[in-house]
């Protein structure tokens, strides 16, 4: 640890004392009023940053504001493998009952409800099946499996925690199903960390009432990955064309989506055309569009496609102007920039703390609440401690977590981040962590209903790709139960499409044409296309940035830039 920081260490280790005393007597840092909350997201968060965003000029959702990064995304060009096809007949590579786009969570879970309702099944995914913002899941999956809880109070949390613009019925389904999903990852295997009696261990997350987060350490999507993509490789009905990226839904005369064209990422980007009574699109959000210059807790390959080439079909989207910035984004060592410290930290007692040792939030406020507070605390009370390479966090205290429940907590509950630290010489038992707000989710994305239908016939959507489920805002566990609850409604709703309509017309591009008619009216260069694939990192620009690894420092809202 570097001397300046030792410095701002030994303020928080005179303030520990007092603060594990007032905990034992079961005093915490007092939860802002509604009012408060509300004031800091307006002044504090990037969701309101003045430049954060723009409207939309083309499209289904024209006039909504979304993220800059985001819009240009989707007001973009196709790519030349796809403009190269536009008005020419395609002759199938591939055809599957059920076509699944992405093999994370959601896409597996899909892939197996379609096999179990007897279709066969065609995944292709960007990466390797797996790679995915699922299999870095850490924290915990939300259930209301207590006696003390129950679906009906977690709903009240999820509506509450989305500043209640979610769609209620999705909440419902989800809370609803819950207990079974649970149910159905023991089934399979599925190791949670339970009390030696067998009975579940649960932990509060930020913004619920009860204790209901089910995890598997801190490598909790890794755990559920491992069993959900065994049990699809179990079907033989299932295949999978890994390294393969959708580029463009294909359509009928009807509108009816028929197909997608594909790239073959490593075959010199071979375009491929497949047949599909059914799509169901599961291609995750889009945090390395690096929205503001933020850092990410996402995987390589969360670049907006879905949303993309949705909009581009004429599907509107939603709540995409309110983003999640995880409040714990590691800050140092900068390398690791953007990587996530997961909430079980906070739910297990762990306090933000100023460079003078003091808490500043009461640590279980929801998310973005707490990313406006940790960018207040740094921006207007210059509070932050300042990392060597410029950047700026605050104390994330772990090693009050020891002293709270027992030596021997922090290397069993996050035994990844331990290890990892570990590597890096920081013993995570002994010292505190300095974090900072990281784009993490997309809380916003395609509309659909409560079987994963979209207005789109023949298209079906699950997971981070969606919108609806958490409204503005997420609490965290509730979006790997989301994937496998709508995953799965997903993928048994498109085989029972491809049971009842069988093929549909001839595929093509003709859904394109309006599209690129607004997209050349309003003079959109034709050098942007998209959907992106992969993120680009020039060497010059990265290193430029790692001068200031948290891009643009974020300002006050109206405070001309201070
Ligand atoms: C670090 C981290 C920790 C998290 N911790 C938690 C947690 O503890 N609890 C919780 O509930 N949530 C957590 N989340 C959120 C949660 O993990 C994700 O929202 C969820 O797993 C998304 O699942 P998905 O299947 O929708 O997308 P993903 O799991 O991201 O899968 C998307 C798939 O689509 C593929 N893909 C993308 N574009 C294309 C394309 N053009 N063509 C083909 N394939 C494509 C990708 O390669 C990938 O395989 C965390 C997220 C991160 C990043």
């Amino acid at each position: 640890m570097p001397d300046a920081l030792r410095e701002s260490i030994r303020q928080v280790e005179k303030t520990r004392d007092a603060r594990l005393a007032r905990l034992r007597r079961g005093e915490t840092f007092p939860s802002l009023t509604l009012a408060d909350r509300k004031a800091w997201l307006e002044e504090f968060h990037p969701d309101f940053s003045p430049d954060g965003k723009r409207k939309l000029r083309a499209g289904a959702s024209k006039g909504q504001e979304v993220p800059v990064e985001l819009a240009n995304c989707l007001e973009s060009w196709p790519r030349k493998s796809v403009l190269d096809r536009v008005g020419a007949p395609l002759e199938a590579d591939y055809a599957a009952d059920v076509v699944i786009l992405g093999g994370g969570g959601a896409g597996t879970a899909a892939a197996i409800a379609a096999a179990e309702a007897g279709a066969s099944v065609l995944m292709l995914t960007k990466l390797r099946h797996g790679d995915s913002n699922t299999v870095m899941a850490e924290g915990g999956i939300q259930v209301a499996d207590q006696e003390c809880d129950s679906p009906v109070q977690h709903y009240l949390d999820i509506l509450g925690g989305g500043h209640f613009s979610n769609n209620p019925a999705l909440v419902e389904v989800l809370v609803r199903e819950g207990p079974r999903v649970l149910r159905w990852l023991e089934e399979l295997g599925m190791l949670f960390d339970k009390y030696p009696t067998g009975r579940m261990i649960v932990r509060h997350g930020g913004g619920t009432s009860r204790k209901r987060l089910h995890a598997a350490g801190d490598v909790t999507g890794l755990e559920m990955m491992r069993v959900i993509r065994d049990k699809a490789e179990s079907y033989p009905g299932i295949r999978v064309l890994e390294f393969t990226a959708a580029v463009e839904l294909l359509t009928d005369e009807n509108g009816r989506t028929v197909g997608v064209l594909g790239e073959q990422l490593l075959k010199a980007s071979r375009s491929l055309v497949v047949k599909a009574k059914a799509v169901v699109m599961a291609t995750g959000g889009f945090g390395r569009l690096h929205l503001q210059g933020f850092p990410t807790s996402n995987h390589y390959g969360a670049t907006a496609d879905g949303l993309v080439m949705a909009y581009r079909a004429g599907l509107p989207l939603r709540d995409l102007q309110y983003c999640q910035y995880h409040p714990t984004g590691i800050a140092f060592p900068e390398e690791k920039a953007g990587l996530l410290l997961t909430e079980k930290f906070r739910g297990l007692g762990a306090p933000f703390l100023n460079r003078h040792g003091d808490e500043f939030v009461y640590s279980l406020e929801p998310r973005d609440v707490t990313t406006a507070a940790i960018i207040r605390e740094c921006v207007e009370f210059q509070n932050g401690v300042k990392t060597p390479g410029g950047g700026v966090g605050v104390w994330l205290d772990i090693p009050l977590i020891d002293l709270l429940h027992g030596r021997g907590t922090i290397e069993k509950e996050f035994p990844g981040r331990f290890q990892e630290f570990s590597r890096k010489g920081i013993d995570i038992r002994e010292v505190p962590l300095l974090a900072y707000p990281t784009l993490h989710y997309q809380n916003g994305g395609v509309v659909i209903d409560v079987d994963g239908r979209t207005d789109m016939p023949g298209l079906f959507a699950a997971g981070e790709v969606t919108g609806g489920v958490h409204g503005r805002n997420r609490l965290m566990g509730n979006a790997l139960l989301e994937i496998l609850v709508f995953g799965k409604k997903a993928g048994g709703a498109a085989a029972e499409m491809a049971r009842n309509n069988g093929w549909g017309g001839a595929p093509g591009l003709g859904h394109l044409e309006p599209f690129l008619e607004v997209l050349e009216s309003e003079g959109v260069s034709r050098s942007v296309t998209g959907p992106v694939l992969l993120p680009k990192y020039p060497l010059a620009e990265t290193k430029e940035k790692r001068k200031d690894p948290f891009g643009p420092t974020p300002r006050r809202r109206g405070s001309g830039g201070n």
